[in-house]
């Protein structure tokens, strides 16, 4: 149940948020969701939708913004890791784990950094 934990935190946050700004409701949600967190995104607007009944965020639009790992390498290059081309990341986000990534500059094998981020970017309230 790694979404459902996920969901906790991120309705917490939403809850919070809505609460200091003295809201009536929410409209909608944008979140950024690493790759790598191996969320299953249609599970997790799932529990965050079972949560959100009966509160004020009940019926809340739910958008999700996917974010990519990139690669980093010894001799100091940094940059995308480019394996979305052609392949569907967003149902397959372990491909990045997976795939053989080299660095452009020297050919040694990137390092991925990031891609585990979880933020609530932003919260659009009625209030
Ligand atoms: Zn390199």
């Amino acid at each position: 149940m790694h979404e459902y934990s996920l969901a906790c935190e991120i309705f917490e946050t939403v809850i919070e948020t809505a609460h200091d700004n003295k809201a009536s409701a929410v409209n909608s949600i944008t979140l950024e969701i690493g790759m790598l967190t191996h969320a299953n995104p249609e599970q997790l607007l799932f529990c965050l939708e079972v949560l959100s009944r009966d509160s004020i965020a009940e019926g809340a639009k739910v958008n999700v913004n996917f974010i990519s790992p990139y690669g980093e390498c010894d001799c100091g290059y940094r940059g995308d890791v480019g394996v979305g081309d052609g392949i569907n990341c967003e149902d397959q986000p372990s491909l990045y784990e997976y795939a053989v990534m080299t660095c452009p500059s020297c050919g040694k094998p990137l390092q991925l950094v990031g891609g585990d981020e979880l933020i609530v970017q932003t919260i659009d309230i009625e209030i």
